[in-house]
């Protein structure tokens, strides 16, 4: 099969021909379809510690059709049944596997990090991180269900009352996400603050009330778009300072949601917070319940994600439009499509 493979850091990655998977008892192998460009991805093909070895195929962000189905599986899936899945591999036995958190197993291994994923035409994946997909959800919408469940289980640990005002910091996929979230449970006001002019445009698109200056005082601009102060703030960047302004624009008791993945040292000046007697949560990843409510709002049309997909590229166009985005940019979530 064609293949994204990852070289080295700062090269593109080289469209090759590699062995199809083949599937282990109980797992399955999807033909790709589309599979979405993650921050993430970015990060693990950056020099340092935690960049990929050579040969590595990214990709978690996939879905597709059943083509192979392990011998133990074959009364549970068919042949051309359309599915997403978690990219996390667990052992199936432990306590986090069987309550749908396989991130938490300590046996996880990461679809498109430690095992190949979906930058490719065939991917393996396990039976229990499969989702079926339903008829009335078209691939390249079920395309967001990773990224969309991010959001979901941000706004899930945060505890979003209806009639709450929020603040969002950053409309990138993840932010933007987050904005979904909190309109569909009912949140009363959503503002975010970002620079880009085109991702402050996809914001508005999406529903957000304002969008404030990051430059900016954040608390008093949210106050004048929102009429009160925000009862949760996400911060959806993930670069340093970016907890501190969140501390500081929070008023008393409220509740700070860590999202954005902030990968160097950063620091905060705890006392006005203790002051506030703030709360600092942090929310990674999804559970299996993640997966499967933001697949049922996608499909009944309660979420719509659509405007999120900002550039649809083939295969051999990938790596181009993958390094691209390590720059700034004006794109937003970019999908691969591969077998499609
Ligand atoms: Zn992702
Ligand atoms: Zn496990």
């Amino acid at each position: 099969m064609k293949a994204a493979v990852f070289k080295q850091a700062g090269q593109p990655m080289v469209i090759e021909e590699v062995a199809d998977p083949t599937p282990h008892p109980r797992q399955l192998v999807v033909k790709v379809a589309f599979c979405g460009i993650c921050g993430t991805d970015l990060h693990s093909t950056r020099a340092g510690p935690a960049a990929l070895p050579c040969g590595s195929i990214l990709g978690h962000e996939f879905v597709g059709e059943v083509v192979a189905v392990g011998r133990e599986l074959t009364q549970h899936w068919r042949g051309g049944e359309r599915v997403c899945a978690l990219p996390f591999l667990g052992c199936g036995l432990c306590a986090a596997c069987l309550t749908g958190r396989p991130f938490e197993c300590e046996k996880v291994a990461l679809t498109g990090i430690q095992v190949p994923g979906g930058f490719a035409e065939y991917v393996a994946t396990g039976d229990r991180e499969t989702l079926l997909l339903p008829d009335a959800l078209e691939l390249q919408r079920a395309a967001l269900v990773e990224p969309l469940a991010v959001g979901l289980h941000a706004v899930r640990i945060a505890g979003l009352q209806a009639g709450q005002r929020v603040l969002i910091t950053g409309a990138g996929p993840i932010g933007l996400a987050v904005l979904l979230w909190a309109r569909a449970l009912g949140a009363r006001t959503v503002v975010m603050s970002e620079f880009s002019a085109e991702r402050r445009a996809l914001a508005a698109r999406l529903g957000a009330d304002a969008i404030i200056d990051p430059t900016q005082d954040l608390g008093a601009q949210f106050a004048d778009a929102a009429g009160g102060a925000p009862d949760v703030i996400f911060e959806c960047v993930g670069a340093p300072g970016l907890l501190e302004q969140c501390l500081v624009a929070a008023p008393r008791r409220t509740r700070v949601i860590v999202v954005g993945v902030c990968e160097q040292p950063d620091t905060f000046m705890p006392f006005p917070a203790l002051l506030k007697e703030l709360e600092i949560r942090f929310a990674v990843a999804y559970t299996r319940d993640d997966f499967e409510t933001t697949i049922a709002m996608l499909a009944s049309g309660r979420i719509d994600a659509g405007a999120m997909v900002t550039h649809v590229v083939p295969l051999g166009e990938m790596p181009a439009a993958f390094e691209a985005l390590r720059n700034p940019t004006h794109q937003c979530k970019v999908l691969a499509r591969i077998g499609s």
